[in-house]
C-alpha cells in the first residue's frame, strides 16, 4: 500500500487518474480506518488531501459558506457563525460519533462513505448545498443528490475528488432541523433520520419547505410534495399530519435486527413532524 500527499488540487487529481488500483481519500479516516482494520478493503494507494491548500477552509461566500472537504465536525461546530447560519446540518455533523471522532471526521468523507444512514447527507440535501468537484478535466460543481447513487457508491468519475461542500444562502425567515432515531443515544448509527428545511414570511406562513429523509431508502431521500403541502401553512395539526403520511408511504428501508420497514417506515413519520416544528420555531424566532 502507497500513501500520497499532494500539495495541489491538480496534483491530487493527477494522481487519481493515473492510479490503476484501488484508491481511497483520506480525509479524517473515520470510516476508511475502520474498514482497512477490519479487512472490509484493501486499498493499493491512501491519497491525503489534508496537505492541499485551502481544503481545511471555512469561507463565507456571497451570503453562504464553503466548508472545506478536510473540515472537521469539530471546526464546523465551534465556528462562530455555523451553527446560526446552518443549524440542522450542524445538529446532524455533531451526532457523528464521539469528541475524538468529532475532531476528524468531515461532511465529504460521510457524503462519499455513502452509506444510506449517514448523519449529515438528509441535511445537505434540504439545504440544497452542492459539491465542488476537481477531476482531470479541471472543476465542476454537482447538487449533492446527483453524487448519490447507492449504499457505498457515489457518481465520481475516475481521477474526481470533491474540494468543498457549498452552503447556498438562506433567504429571509430560514432555518433547518435534523432528528435521526437510534436505539442509544451516542455513537450508534441512524435507524432513521428526518432534515427539514423552511421558510416563512413575516405573517408566519411557510414559502418554501423541503424534506428529506435517512436510512430508510438506498441513499437518503429528498420527499416530494411537500412544498406543495407545507407553504401557504403555519404547519396546522392537519397539515403536520399530512406531513408526516407522505414521509412514510415514501419510505423503501430494510427489514433488520434494528428496525423492520413498518417501524422504519412510522418513525421517519414521525421524525419529520418533529423536525418541521423545530425548524418552523427557529424560523419563527428569526422573524422576531
Ligand atoms: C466510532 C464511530 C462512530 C461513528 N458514528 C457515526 C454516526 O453517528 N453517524 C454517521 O453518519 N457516521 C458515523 N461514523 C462514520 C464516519 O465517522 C463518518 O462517515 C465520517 O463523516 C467520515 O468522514 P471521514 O473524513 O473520516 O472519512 P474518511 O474515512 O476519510 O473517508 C470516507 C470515504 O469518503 C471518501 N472521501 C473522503 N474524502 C473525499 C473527498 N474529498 N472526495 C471524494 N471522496 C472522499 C474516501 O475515499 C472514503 O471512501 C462513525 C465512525 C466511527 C469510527
Amino acid at each position: 500500500m502507497r500513501y500520497s500527499k499532494p500539495r495541489s488540487e491538480k496534483e491530487a487529481a493527477d494522481i487519481l487518474f493515473a492510479e490503476e488500483g484501488m484508491t481511497k481519500i483520506l480525509a479524517g479516516g473515520t470510516d476508511i480506518l475502520v474498514q482497512m482494520k477490519s479487512g472490509m478493503i484493501k486499498p493499493d494507494l491512501i491519497l491525503d488531501i489534508k496537505g492541499i491548500p485551502g481544503i481545511k477552509d471555512i469561507t463565507e461566500v456571497n451570503g453562504g459558506y464553503e466548508i472545506g472537504a478536510a473540515v472537521s465536525g469539530s471546526e464546523f461546530n465551534n465556528h462562530s457563525g455555523l451553527k446560526l447560519f446552518a443549524p440542522g446540518i450542524a445538529e446532524a455533523f455533531d451526532l457523528i460519533g464521539s469528541a475524538q471522532i468529532q475532531g476528524r471526521c468531515t461532511i465529504v468523507g460521510n457524503l462519499c462513505n455513502a452509506s444510506p444512514a449517514a448523519d449529515t447527507v438528509p441535511a445537505l440535501l434540504t439545504s440544497n448545498c452542492v459539491a465542488k468537484i476537481v477531476g482531470p478535466s479541471g472543476t465542476r460543481k454537482c447538487a449533492i443528490n446527483k453524487i448519490l447513487v447507492g449504499p457505498g457508491e457515489t457518481s465520481l468519475k475516475k481521477g474526481e475528488f470533491i474540494t468543498s461542500i457549498f452552503i447556498p444562502p438562506r433567504d429571509g425567515f430560514s432555518a433547518d432541523a435534523y432528528l435521526r432515531f437510534t436505539p442509544r443515544s451516542e455513537m450508534d448509527i441512524a435507524v432513521v433520520a428526518a432534515s427539514v428545511f423552511l421558510t416563512l414570511d413575516n405573517s408566519g406562513f411557510c414559502t418554501n419547505a423541503r424534506v428529506s429523509l435517512g436510512a430508510v431508502a438506498p441513499t437518503a431521500i429528498n420527499i416530494n410534495g411537500v412544498a406543495k403541502l407545507l407553504v401557504g401553512s403555519k404547519l396546522e395539526k392537519d397539515v403536520l399530519s399530512k406531513l408526516s403520511q407522505i414521509c412514510s408511504d415514501s419510505c423503501d428501508p430494510i427489514d433488520d435486527k434494528r428496525g423492520t420497514k413498518m417501524f422504519r417506515s412510522h418513525v421517519a413519520g414521525v421524525l419529520a413532524k418533529r423536525a418541521a416544528v423545530v425548524a418552523y420555531k427557529r424560523a419563527g424566532e428569526k422573524s422576531e
